[in-house]
């Protein structure tokens, strides 16, 4: 049976309950929309744990741009349908007001891994996801949170908050899920409109096969991508573009 929690302390009782009980818990924080690379997460969450929480809220720090925010895409009765289908026990639905009580006056900030790569391009972003990841963490007393590799640069950061603040969660990094095309998973592909969604794959392949940054900078915008950077760190190549109104984000082992 899947339950919908709507509000903090009923979750929090039901969590009491169940660590008494010796249950442990999996975590996965997303922001809805979700495809098969968000239930790729969950379920390797449900086999590593007695239990799992997936936590739906299209977080408003994260966002620099107000009408970024506005047209993320939502369509909760479907992810709930998904989130049944793979067996998922708790979904956690709060609000802003419920995650937020302090109205964002207290937040987490990282002074140097985030200010490059998509920290420079998207000022206070870093900031938002550290800050809402921290809450959740602290909300869910988990034994284990799952973090796509999809999102390179935040799994770093978010392993390096989780250790530096000793939070007890192990933080579990998940392959990136991709269409067939090759084109990343991301809930913003809904964004696309046709003739940019044939395009999309191009990113991917482009990033991949060029034998140098500057060589798929310059590939990319030939191909009518806007570029906001393609670098490498951690062993990989690292690229976001903009395909129209869309912010795509990808990475490559180098
Ligand atoms: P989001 O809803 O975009 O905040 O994503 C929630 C979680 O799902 C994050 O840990 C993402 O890294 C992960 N995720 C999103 N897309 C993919 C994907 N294509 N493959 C693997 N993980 C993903």
């Amino acid at each position: 049976m899947m339950e919908i929690l709507c509000d903090i302390p009923t979750w929090q009782e039901t969590r009491a309950e169940d660590r008494a009980k010796g249950l442990s818990l999996g975590l996965v924080p997303t922001m809805g929309a979700l495809h098969q690379g968000h239930l790729s997460l969950v379920q390797q969450a449900n086999s590593e744990n007695d239990t799992c929480l997936v936590s739906l809220f299209v977080n408003p720090t994260q966002f620099d741009q107000d009408n970024d925010f506005e047209q993320y895409p939502q369509q909760i009765e479907k992810d709930l349908e998904l989130l049944k289908s793979v067996g998922v026990r708790y979904v956690l639905l709060p609000d802003q007001e419920m995650m937020y009580p302090d109205q964002y006056r207290y937040k987490v900030r990282e002074d140097s891994q985030s200010t490059i790569l998509c920290g420079s391009h998207r000022p206070g972003h870093f900031d938002g996801v550290l800050t809402v990841v921290l809450k959740l963490l602290n909300l869910a007393q988990a034994e284990k949170a799952y973090f796509g590799e999809k999102d390179y640069q935040q799994l770093q950061l978010v392993r390096g908050m989780a250790e530096a603040f000793f939070i007890p969660t192990e933080i579990v990094g998940c392959p990136l899920v991709r269409e067939e095309d090759g084109l990343a998973m991301s809930s913003r592909n809904l964004n696309l409109t046709e003739s940019e969604r044939q395009k999309a794959p191009l990113f991917y392949q482009i990033l991949k096969e060029s034998a140098s940054v500057d060589e798929a900078k310059k590939n990319l915008s030939t191909q009518g991508f806007d570029v906001d950077y393609v670098e490498e760190h951690w062993g990989r190549r690292l690229g976001a573009v903009r395909l129209g109104q869309v912010r795509l984000i990808d990475n490559v082992e180098l």
